[in-house]
């Protein structure tokens, strides 16, 4: 469903029938406060990109939202995890490696 921010994001959920307006964000839930989720976080949030960029079924983020100086400007920061090697995964853009691996061409040519 897109965020409305206009990005596609398999975690946003928003229910509009009948004059509703129900919206959650399924990865963050309903983390208490100050950690709680609202929909302005979909604004600068890296998940959608995170999930364009490496589908992964054995990826698992982990979600959390942080408070910048003086309590303003919440954001979300993820961190990966595989569920496969059991690691984190440090660049969740890319992947930990294991089950996607380059072909030994760009290995080679890299060397
Ligand atoms: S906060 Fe991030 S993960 Fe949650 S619905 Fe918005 S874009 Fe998706």
């Amino acid at each position: 469903m897109r965020t409305p921010y206009g990005v596609e994001c398999q975690y946003f959920y928003g229910d509009y029938r009948r004059g509703r307006k129900h919206e959650e964000c399924r990865l963050i839930g309903s983390a208490p406060k100050p950690h709680h989720w609202t929909p302005d976080l979909c604004k600068t949030c890296p998940v959608p990109g995170i999930l364009l960029a490496n589908a992964c079924p054995n990826m698992e983020l982990r979600p959390q939202v942080t408070r910048g100086f003086l309590g303003f400007m919440r954001r979300v920061q993820v961190s990966a995890y595989c569920r496969k090697v059991r690691q984190d995964v440090s660049e969740p853009h890319i992947g930990c490696g294991e089950c996607h691996t380059l072909p030994e061409i760009f290995i080679k040519n890299s060397k």
